[in-house]
């Protein structure tokens, strides 16, 4: 098959571990005979530095005429000034919202090798496999006003707004329902139900759309409670869907059980169907740029491949494809090779380039 994909490295370990990934996309193309052609473009800081915009035209149009978007990570130090007007996580926020990408899905499944690396228990790690769907275009983090003034007695005030419509809660929960169908069928639906409208009508929306999935079951959970039950019950959870701000928290949590955010892979699905007939996505690891290691050759590129192998299996449906790529890492670490991230004290680590070798010998 032919496709188009668009590679957007950004900043920091962005670009190291996007060519990772591209490596192994180039290797699956030969193997299985498929044509990608991949283009990059930029976005975050190196955008700015540029053209002067995190999310230049051209990165849009590009994202725009491809059948799936692959991207490494924005940000950094350089551009952090919290007075800047331009800021290279725009870039980010407005391809999701120019895209209409919805819905973001973030597999949280401990590698058995790798659960000494999490600071949970094994005992209590076995057996978790969940999936969390995080509500991605709405809530506080595009509600308007968002915007700071000085109030009537002279001190500076800030504001942002929390708003969700029926419409943009029933497409993220039937995604959870379907997805979960084809799971263990359970959804978790988190909230803060007891404080917030928002949540208030989040939970009665949820509700509603439950009722045309008797197969599956549901079960609410409040935001605090939910970050502990993440924890003491992590193998109980099938999906759980959440709104933006609770989802981005919850997400970060989560990826401490699997030890490292260098392995864990994300998708984010809109409404908008590409030349295949399948969701347009965007693909990117679940980690930032991390500055500490960028240009040092040694950041972990498992969660960007694992990325292209979700961007193969939702935009590109090649689901053989998708597994190649997953039973090659699972190979590789079952072999024992570790990047620093993920190695134990004595432990060889290996490089970004090593790692990747490694993967494409066992695909
Ligand atoms: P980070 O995820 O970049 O790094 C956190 C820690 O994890 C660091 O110690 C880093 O070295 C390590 N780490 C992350 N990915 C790794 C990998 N693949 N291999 C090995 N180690 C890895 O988070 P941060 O330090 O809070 O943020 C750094 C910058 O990234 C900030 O500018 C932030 O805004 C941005 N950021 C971007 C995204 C994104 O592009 N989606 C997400 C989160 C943060």
């Amino acid at each position: 098959m032919k496709a188009k994909i668009t590679l957007l490295p950004g900043d920091g370990i962005g670009p190291e571990v996007t060519a990772a990934a591209q490596e192994v996309l180039e290797k699956i193309a030969e193997k299985f005979g498929h044509e990608f052609e991949m283009d990059s473009q930029h976005i975050g800081g190196i955008a700015i530095d540029e053209t002067g915009v995190p999310l230049p035209n051209e990165t849009l149009d590009a994202c725009r005429g491809a059948d799936a978007v692959l991207l490494g990570a924005v940000g950094g130090p350089k551009w952090d000034d919290p007075n800047a007007s331009v800021r290279p996580e725009q870039g980010l926020l407005g391809l999701r919202k120019e895209l209409g990408l919805f819905a973001n899905l973030r597999p949280v499944q401990p590698h058995p090798q790798l659960m000494g690396a999490s600071p949970l228990k094994e005992s209590r790690l076995a057996g978790t496999d969940m999936l969390i769907l995080r509500e991605l275009t709405g809530g506080i983090y595009f509600g308007q006003p968002s915007e700071k003034h000085v109030n009537a007695n002279g001190e500076e005030e800030a504001l942002d707004t929390l708003i969700y419509s029926e419409h943009e809660i029933v497409r993220i929960a039937k995604l959870a329902f379907e997805i979960a169908a084809e799971r263990r069928k359970k959804v978790t639906s988190i909230d803060k139900a007891n404080v917030l409208e928002s949540s208030r009508l989040w939970r009665k929306t949820v509700t509603k759309v439950a009722a045309d999935y008797p197969n599956v079951e549901l079960e609410y959970l409040l935001i605090d409670a939910a970050t502990m039950h993440l924890l003491s019950r992590p193998s109980d959870f099938d999906v759980m869907v959440t709104m933006n701000l609770f989802g981005d928290i919850i997400t970060d949590e989560a990826s401490m059980l699997t030890g490292s955010m260098g392995n864990m892979p994300s998708a984010a699905l809109g409404e908008d169907l590409n030349s295949l007939g399948k969701p347009r996505g965007m693909y990117e690891p679940i980690h930032g740029s991390a500055p500490d290691i960028a240009g040092k050759g040694i950041a972990n590129p498992i969660g960007t491949i694992l990325s292209a192998a979700m961007l193969l299996r939702h935009s590109l449906g090649l689901s053989s494809e998708a597994e190649a790529i997953e039973k090659a890492v699972d190979a590789v670490l079952n072999q024992g090779h570790r990047t620093g991230d993920i190695a134990k004290e004595g432990e060889i680590r290996l490089g970004t380039a090593e790692m990747t070798e490694k993967i494409i010998q066992a695909l």
